[in-house]
């Protein structure tokens, strides 16, 4: 691939007058930090901004910190970069815009105002011929009545703004539900859904560079508990042709849609062999912190690779991947030497009931070998 516009040279391909390239990034979170612990090493700077001074990205890059609506911050941080990106989907659309006075802001802003709104997502989902659960406006009691007589029982009513990990949601088994629902969440736009029997959750991720070039990893197994996600396995179990491809085209429809630049996860549910869509996150995921050790570049280092315009690198998983999250407490290092070839990862975070600290992946040559060091580490993390 020839570097095109905006495109940036790695110091290591370039001539001496290239300066390094300095990605901002608007969060500094555990996302942020692994976008830089994937991009340092191929000579690349990163600045964060964070309300947090203990941010834990700050443990590996520059921070600044304030609010991600700060102009004046936002200023500081994106002044002299290279590319913006960001890695929180609650990054206010209109600051990130903001930074495009600075430099150019990847993925698009666009794609905030989609997954900020879960209106609008589903709705854009629809327009692409993407199938999703059914689903219906309601901003008062009267019309969330109404959306229940169409869309039946049972469902789930969601804020339309600002819910994430199973929060601002309440499930809805019959009619009598509804006015608990409504004093819950009611006052604020909201969205009700049909609540789908769903076989398993699923994840697809996939990268578009600059240039439009896309490239899907394998389709991720999710296993959550309350509302926060515990295990992942790639490729998914019993995972076809078909259902790859379908995954596939979920993601390469948003990404084409949006023209999208970076890495896009979506949330899908597998129901009688077909895929909804439930909602997509415009950054590197959870779902996808296999990659570091499974995949032939990482979800991480893809997405720095798009976002500066830089050859994206291989997809492909490395045998059968296995991912389980750290929550609330840290694993004893020592322990973990049980499971061969088991990868620590510490966020480096403050413990906190129901936080995300770290994680374990391991990367087996087996799907029965990848599932049972799965299991050991499940009673581990
Ligand atoms: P969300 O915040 O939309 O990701 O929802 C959190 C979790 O609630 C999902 O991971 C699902 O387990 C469940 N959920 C959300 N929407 C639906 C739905 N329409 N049908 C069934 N389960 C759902």
């Amino acid at each position: 691939m020839g570097l095109g516009d905006g495109a940036v040279a790695l110091p290591m391909i370039a001539t001496a007058s290239v300066e390094t390239p300095l990605v901002s990034v608007l969060g500094g979170g555990q996302l942020g930090r692994m976008l830089a612990l994937a991009g340092r090493p191929l000579g690349i700077d990163f600045r964060f901004l964070d309300p947090s001074p203990d941010a834990t990205a700050g443990k590996v890059g520059p921070l600044v910190v304030g609010a991600l609506d700060d102009l004046d911050r936002v200023d500081e941080v994106t002044q002299g970069a290279t590319v913006v990106t960001y890695e929180w989907e609650g990054v206010p659309a209109d600051a990130a815009r903001h930074a495009m006075q600075h430099a150019p802001v990847r993925p698009d802003p666009r794609a905030l105002d989609v997954s900020q709104d879960r209106l609008t997502e589903k709705q854009t989902f629809e327009r692409l011929g993407i199938e999703v659960p059914a689903f219906a406006p309601a901003d008062t009691f009267e019309e969330l009545t109404a959306a229940a007589a169409t869309i039946g029982f049972p469902a789930i009513v969601k804020t339309r703004r600002g819910g994430y990990d199973g929060k601002g949601q309440a499930r809805l088994a019959q009619a009598d539900d509804l006015e608990r629902a409504w004093s819950e969440l009611g006052g604020v736009p909201l969205i009700l859904e049909r609540q789908v029997p769903f076989t398993r959750e699923l994840s697809v991720l996939a990268v578009r560079g600059l240039d439009g070039e896309t490239r899907c990893y394998p389709l991720v197994e999710n296993e959550h508990g309350e509302g926060i996600l515990r295990v992942s396995r790639a490729p998914a179990p019993g995972l076809t042709p078909d259902l790859e491809s379908a995954g596939e085209s979920v993601a390469t429809r948003i990404l084409d849609d949006l023209d999208y630049v970076g890495v896009l996860a979506v949330e899908l549910f597998e129901y009688e062999e077909r895929l909804l869509a439930n909602e997509m996150a415009p950054r590197v995921h959870n779902s996808g912190h296999w990659t570091i050790e499974g995949a032939g570049s990482s979800q991480f280092e893809n997405h720095v690779r798009a976002v500066l315009g830089i050859e994206l690198g291989s997809t492909d998983v490395r045998g059968f991947a296995g991912m389980v999250n750290c929550i609330g407490t840290m694993p004893d290092p020592a322990a973990l030497s049980q499971v061969e070839g088991a990868v620590l990862h510490d966020y480096e975070k403050e413990p906190r009931a129901g936080r995300k600290l770290g994680h374990i992946t391991v990367v087996a040559n087996t799907e029965a070998d990848r599932d049972q060091k799965v299991e050991a580490l499940r009673a581990l993390a």
